[in-house]
């Protein structure tokens, strides 16, 4: 699947739409979702453009995948959510139901999460 330089998260990184943003680095950028699922939903992009997780652990060079991850963890330690804990789930693909094709990982935290997949 061909990258969409206007999906919205590409939109958001060029400044067009805005966000609340959490925190952002060379590498990620990272705001709290729209649309949220627990009290604390925050979602964390690379910079560089990739379609979803298997775009990104295919293609994207080391320093962009180690900075990426090594942002995520800051942004839920930062949060909070690192001692009572989070739950980190990235979406790639129909099957998924990943809505918006820029890779991101939603850290969602603040309450206790239930079972891993609804179903
Ligand atoms: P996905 O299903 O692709 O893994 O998740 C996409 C997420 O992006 C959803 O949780 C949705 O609420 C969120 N989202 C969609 N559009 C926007 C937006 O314009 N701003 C923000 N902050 N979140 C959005």
């Amino acid at each position: 699947m061909a990258y969409d330089p206007n999906n919205i998260f590409a939109r958001i990184l060029r400044g067009e739409i805005p966000c609340r943003k959490v925190y952002e680095d060379d590498y990620a950028l990272a705001f709290y979702d729209i649309n949220p699922q627990a009290p604390i939903h925050i979602l964390v992009i690379p910079k560089g453009a990739y379609v979803s997780f298997d775009d990104f652990s295919r293609y994207a060079p080391d320093a962009e995948i180690i900075g990426f991850f090594r942002a995520a963890g800051q942004v839920a330690r930062a949060a909070g959510a690192a001692e009572p804990g989070y739950r980190l789930l990235a979406n790639h693909g129909p099957d998924s139901h990943q809505e918006v094709p820029h890779f991101h990982v939603h850290i969602f935290a603040g309450r206790k999460l239930g079972p891993l997949l609804a179903g």
